[in-house]
């Protein structure tokens, strides 16, 4: 099989510089995804979105297969053609969702029983109709169904939550690779499958996930179960000591982080490509980042509660060195009335700068 991804590896610390790629084109790695759950990324255009400098976004499966539903995602022949994105789309595989969001479910050695939130109906999931749902919606990078435990979990639960998370990785890669084989796919057009490390914070059993993981030869490797509830220290401890254990010529996604500042960590640990919330959830709550110097500095940034009385009569762009749209064309006392009279256009111009702000982070990283 043709490799997907080449890299460098810094002389001073395990940082990588890398490209990766895919049916919709290469991506410069280290890289942020960001948050199209729903195959939207909330309030923002695709060309605003490319303007930013996105070069590969995620939406959820879960979601998806939901809403819009699979009919409609067919008809269209993928999500690219049905949202108008034709970059690289990564799709998460449900199973954190499943975990999180929904009642009623039940996990067996055969997949995952759940009652939809929104509609009531019975869905069930395996690692096969997963893989296949992922299919169907074009993704080009594939996560498989993984058990993500609660956190905090006792060594028991994360010890069955890491069988059940190989056993389906497994089959996730004997249906995807039977899946190729059928529909003929050229190999510049195949989509790539990543595996995911569970474990919770006991490493001796996040290690042995990664020794099973690598036998299966999977396109990348993700990190889960890192942001859910634990401190800054565990999640430290937890990209110290498996990033590096990641097969080194593979792509490493550490899901669902974070802040910058653990984004630089995990970065300086080899970590490739990251996704996160934060930047546009903050943004539509009026909190927006400010660089206040060097990556290298431990507080290279801030946040501002733009609704703050303190903007009032500000004239200020929320940060004068961002060339975004928001900080070329607006103060910070404009931005502020706008969130003070509940005008979408606020959260418009709020998320299209911490975009830039996460964007531009990670470009800087690239450097
Ligand atoms: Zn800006």
């Amino acid at each position: 099989m043709m490799p997907h991804f080449s890299y460098k590896t810094s002389k001073k610390d395990l940082q990588r510089r890398g490209t990766l790629d895919t049916p919709h084109g290469s991506i410069q790695t280290p890289f942020f995804m960001p948050i199209a759950t729903r195959g939207a990324v909330k309030q923002v255009t695709i060309d605003e979105l490319k303007g930013l400098g996105a070069s590969i976004i995620l939406s959820n499966t879960y979601h998806l297969f939901q809403r819009p539903g699979l009919e409609i995602l067919k008809k269209f022949n993928g999500l690219h053609s049905f949202m108008g994105w034709d970059g690289p789309i990564l799709t998460d595989s449900g199973g954190y969702q499943v975990f999180s969001l929904s009642k009623m479910r039940k996990i067996t050695d055969e997949g995952v029983r759940f009652q939809s939130e929104i509609d009531g109906r019975e869905i069930f999931l395996t690692p096969e109709s997963v893989i296949e749902t992922q299919l169907t919606i074009g993704s080009d990078i594939l996560m498989v169904l993984d058990e993500c435990p609660p956190w905090p979990c006792t060594r028991e639960e994360a010890e069955k939550a890491v069988k059940r998370t190989i056993a389906w990785a497994t089959r996730s890669k004997v249906y995807f690779e039977k899946r190729m084989k059928q529909k003929r796919i050229a190999p510049e057009k195949r989509p790539l499958v990543f595996g995911i490390v569970q474990g919770s914070t006991f490493l001796d059993l996040r290690k042995r996930c990664v020794e099973e993981l690598s036998k299966l030869d999977f396109d990348g490797y993700a990190i889960g179960g890192v942001a859910v509830g634990e401190g800054m220290e565990d999640k430290q401890t937890i990209i110290k000591a498996i990033a590096p254990l990641l097969p080194a010529d593979k792509p490493r996604y550490l899901m669902g982080l974070g802040k910058p500042e653990e984004i630089v960590f995990a970065v300086q640990n080899g970590v490739d490509m990251f996704d996160c919330v934060i930047p546009t959830r903050e943004a539509r709550h009026g909190q927006l980042y400010v660089r206040k110097g060097a990556i290298t500095k431990k507080s290279f940034y801030e946040t501002i509660k733009i609704g703050n009385e303190k903007y009032k009569f500000d004239k200020k762009p929320i940060d004068p060195h961002c060339p975004c749209y928001t900080c070329t064309h607006h103060s910070r006392a404009y931005l502020r009335h706008l969130f003070s009279i509940n005008e979408g256009l606020a959260l418009r111009l709020a998320t299209l700068h911490n975009l830039a702000f996460y964007l531009d982070l990670m470009k800087e990283l690239r450097k």
